[in-house]
């Protein structure tokens, strides 16, 4: 049952061959059985995902369920859901309860899925590798000495570990497709704009966006029917028709056109991920896709232009966790603007005081023209390299990370290594454009490689097309970690 897809899972609701209270009970007892290895849930809450299953049993009985009614999903604890502690991975929000849901949130309650729990993540969705979190890191299930990625790690390894049918993340510059690539699974970063940032809690606004984890392509597709969507509390929330994201998923692959970036297979990829890249394209060719080379020549910049604008709108943003209306407050203090101080340098772990740090800094008189605005028109410049390479290609692909999952506490004193572990990802952000990783083989120790795939605004359905053929060919994204 824990292989079984969302398609699977929702059918065998409906046939009530199963009931949404077993289900989320097995799932609840998997948990409590692996989550103490993995650490992948910071809040577990059996009480109110039975509440919601026992909910989803009387709408599956009244024949008015939709595909993922009673279909137990977890949570990355960055979106706020209503009577659930919310903590963002930090300190600052250890005993900040929801007052109400954010908007995807409410989509997935609407559609009557199941809130498993909320997962694990890098504190305020800042880190690579989600040793920031406050509550811990997160082991990978493929192997607990090596790190899940991050920041949606928790989730990452929920879903490979089997913990739960699907699962949220957050992807701002690589957070949902880093970690899917080095856990083994499918994770989907939609065009900016398309999932609704209303109560996810802000780290940089203009990158931000939401979207599925899940097994497959085509579960990621269920998920997007769920997630997608205007909602006008988000003012960079688009108005577009709803999409069935499954529509293509079974379009043949002739005559695709896949665009290579010479620059993403240039140094700084490990050997043994770009020999499981090159197996992955030769399949597509097996599918009928061809190859164009294409450049993306501003794309080397992406990681400096990303930690001048990132930690700029983090700055921003994080100011207002200042121990006044919730979130931590330091026990002791002399006066409020000793308060505020204190609080903020006990609430916020070491990471996230260095981005508010370098965001105050590049955004300060003086600084301002020299590092954020220049970052600014260098981020259109990648933008563009884009809008340029999309005249040849239809969907661009190579690697997610440039290594597998490294040891936990490899790279924790170098900040610049784990910046780096985003390279080929943050280029995707800085433009708005989607991207998803699809597992595609394994590296030296064994642990899984993810393939990139780039589309052009709005096409994640062909996307998802792309990714699905690739997994009825070849079975990378079934394989499960050992002992799970
Ligand atoms: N690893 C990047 C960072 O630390 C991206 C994080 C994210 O996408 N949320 O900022």
């Amino acid at each position: 049952m824990f292989e079984s897809s969302l398609k699977q899972l929702g059918d065998a609701l409906r046939a009530k061959k199963i009931s949404s209270v077993e289900l989320t009970q097995c799932y609840l007892d998997r948990m409590a059985q692996l989550n103490p290895q993995l650490n992948a849930f910071i809040t577990i809450n059996p009480e109110m995902s039975l509440a919601q299953a026992k909910a989803a049993d009387a709408r599956l009985a009244a024949g008015s369920a939709d595909a993922l009614t009673g279909i137990p999903i977890a949570q990355k604890d960055i979106f706020c859901a209503k009577d659930w502690l919310t903590t963002c991975g930090s300190k600052m929000l250890h005993n900040f309860v929801s007052p109400y849901d954010a908007h995807i949130i409410s989509q997935f309650n609407n559609a009557g899925a199941i809130n498993l729990g909320k997962t694990n993540m890098d504190e305020f969705a800042m880190g690579s590798s989600n040793e920031t979190s406050y509550y811990g890191p997160v082991k990978n299930p493929w192997d607990t000495a090596r790190v899940p990625g991050g920041s949606s790690g928790g989730t990452a390894a929920a879903v490979a570990a089997r913990l739960c049918a699907a699962a949220t993340g957050t992807d701002t510059g690589g957070s949902i497709r880093q970690p899917a690539a080095l856990c083994g699974i499918s994770g989907l970063k939609p065009t900016y704009g398309v999932c609704s940032r209303y109560g996810m809690i802000a780290f940089a606004s203009s990158l931000d966006q939401a979207g599925p984890m899940g097994r497959s392509a085509e579960d990621l597709a269920l998920m997007m029917n769920v997630m997608a969507g205007f909602d006008e509390r988000d003012s960079t929330s688009l108005q577009r028709d709803k999409e069935d994201y499954t529509r293509d998923l079974n379009k043949p692959l002739t005559g695709l056109r896949i665009g290579l970036p010479k620059e993403f297979f240039a140094e700084g990829m490990g050997s043994d991920v770009a020999k499981a890249i090159e197996a992955a394209i030769a399949e597509y060719k097996k599918l009928g896709a061809t190859i164009v080379d294409i450049s993306l020549p501003n794309s080397k910049l992406s990681v400096p232009v990303y930690y001048v604008l990132a930690p700029a709108e983090a700055s921003s943003n994080l100011s207002r966790f200042d121990g006044v209306r919730y979130g931590y407050r330091a026990p002791e203090y002399n006066d409020l603007a000793d308060m505020y101080e204190k609080s903020r340098a006990q609430g916020f772990g070491a990471e996230v005081q260095r981005r508010i740090m370098i965001g105050t800094y590049v955004l300060s008189h003086g600084y301002y023209d020299a590092y954020y605005i220049k970052a600014q028109r260098i981020r259109r410049l990648i933008a563009q390299d884009f809008v340029e390479a999309y005249k040849h290609c239809d969907v661009i692909m190579g690697p997610t990370s440039p290594s597998t999952a490294f040891k936990l506490g490899e790279k924790g004193d170098d900040p610049v290594q784990m910046y780096l572990s985003d390279i080929y990802t943050i280029a995707v952000n800085l433009a708005g454009l989607p991207g998803m990783s699809i597992p595609c083989g394994f590296g030296d120790n064994d642990m899984p490689v993810g393939l990139q795939i780039i589309g052009n605004y709005f096409n994640e359905a062909r996307m998802l097309n792309v990714a699905h053929q690739y997994q009825l060919a070849t079975d990378w994204h079934s394989r499960a970690p050992k002992g799970i």
